[in-house]
């Protein structure tokens, strides 16, 4: 769609949120493939003169990878712990695909504090204009270990929804698995239709089915749409994509990929 490639080629500042099951390979391991592909991408937006922020999902996956466990993962303290020591695995394979195009890689880990006072939001803020001036790529996660329930975000949808108007960017892209938002689930109906072209997010609530979110999600795609909601207020688009298949945003560049852009039109 020509006014999707469109968006993202007028787009200086974008952050791209990439979901679990983006990077989620078989048997709970990174899918190193995909991570270095979508690592390329980034690389080929700043060497359009574009400024990217990261916000990263996986750091659970890649724990239990880590550490080659899955039997209690479901107990909150063990996947605190498996997202601590996974969040070094992610960290890693980042600085490592980033350094072969010697691009520098930073980590902010937040937590829902963070967006509350305003002293910690204005530091968080310069932070990361500072590493963005510097040509580093800041890499923003939540803060699991230290999240529990009442101070969680919950969702990286959420959290990069709060980073796109913290730090003002053009566009929030988020990359997941599948094309779009759908009629319904796609993965359960295979008649589902890919939405384009969504005016206003809010009417999409009621108007659309939602099926069960993928093995590894957090927010399923009720937070995706609430996530575009939240940055189309401020007249920012969001884009989701399908972050497994190659190329997607260079290809949806070039009006040969398709996804779902939330206009981001500020009712006057
Ligand atoms: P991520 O890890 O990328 O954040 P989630 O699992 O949280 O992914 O959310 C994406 C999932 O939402 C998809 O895999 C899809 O099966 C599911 N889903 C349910 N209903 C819909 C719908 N109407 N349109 C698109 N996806 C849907």
């Amino acid at each position: 769609m020509k006014q999707l490639s469109q968006t993202i080629k007028d787009s200086k500042k974008i952050v791209i949120k990439i979901g679990s099951n983006v990077l989620a390979g078989r048997s709970g391991s990174v899918n190193k493939k995909v991570l270095h592909n979508i690592v390329g991408q980034v690389n080929g937006l700043i060497g359009m003169g574009k400024q990217v922020i990261l916000v990263s999902s996986g750091a659970g996956i890649c724990g239990v990878g880590a550490i080659n466990k899955w039997s209690r993962r479901n107990d909150i303290n063990y996947k605190q712990a498996l997202c601590a020591i996974g969040q070094v695995e992610l960290m890693m394979a980042y600085k490592e695909y980033f350094g072969d195009y010697g691009v520098h890689v930073a980590q902010i880990l937040l937590t829902r504090d963070d967006f509350k006072d305003p002293h910690r939001t204005l530091n968080i803020r310069n932070a990361m204009f500072t590493l963005i001036d510097e040509g580093v790529v800041p890499v923003i996660n939540e803060n699991d270990s230290v999240s529990v329930d009442e101070i969680k975000i919950g969702d990286n949808d959420t959290l990069a929804a709060l980073t796109t108007t913290l730090w003002n960017a053009d566009l929030m892209i988020v990359l997941s698995d599948i094309d779009g938002v759908y009629d319904k689930d796609p993965k359960a109906s295979q008649d589902a239709k890919l939405i384009e072209l969504v005016d206003n997010a809010h009417t999409l609530e009621g108007s659309i089915s939602i099926g069960e979110k993928s093995s590894f999600g957090t927010g399923g795609i009720e937070t995706k749409i609430e996530a575009a909601e939240r940055v189309n207020k401020f007249g920012i688009p969001m884009i989701l994509l399908n972050g497994t298949k190659e190329n997607i945003i260079t290809e949806s560049m070039e009006g040969k990929g398709k996804g779902t852009l939330f206009l981001g039109t500020i009712e006057r």
